[in-house]
């Protein structure tokens, strides 16, 4: 998604600019990091939200701008990404 955004709104994508490519390293790290593991819920549900104010803003420009994209380019993704959207948000134990 965020080489999608970075290709129509920053015209690079391959390789990312470099404001993309902090994003993409820092949902990278946020994503090893996060205290759900394997049940984790989609960020946009989660009743933690671990991103820095700056990033949440970052990445929730590149979900509005690429998510109708991504139904044209990647179905099945996009289909299991909604799907995920619809499991269960853990509870919080720590
Ligand atoms: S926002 Fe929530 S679900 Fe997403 S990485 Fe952070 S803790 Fe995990
Ligand atoms: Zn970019």
């Amino acid at each position: 998604m965020i080489e999608c955004y970075c290709r129509g709104v920053h015209g690079c994508g391959d390789p990312l600019c470099g404001q993309c490519r902090e994003l993409l390293d820092y949902a990278t790290t946020r994503l090893e990091r996060c205290r759900f593991g394997g049940a984790k819920p989609v960020c946009a549900n989660c009743p933690v939200h671990c991103y820095q104010a700056r990033m949440r803003d970052e990445i929730k420009r590149v979900m509005r701008y690429a998510g109708p994209r991504m139904l044209w380019r990647h179905p099945i993704l996009t289909l299991r990404h909604f799907l995920d959207s619809r499991r269960p948000v853990p509870a919080i134990t720590r």
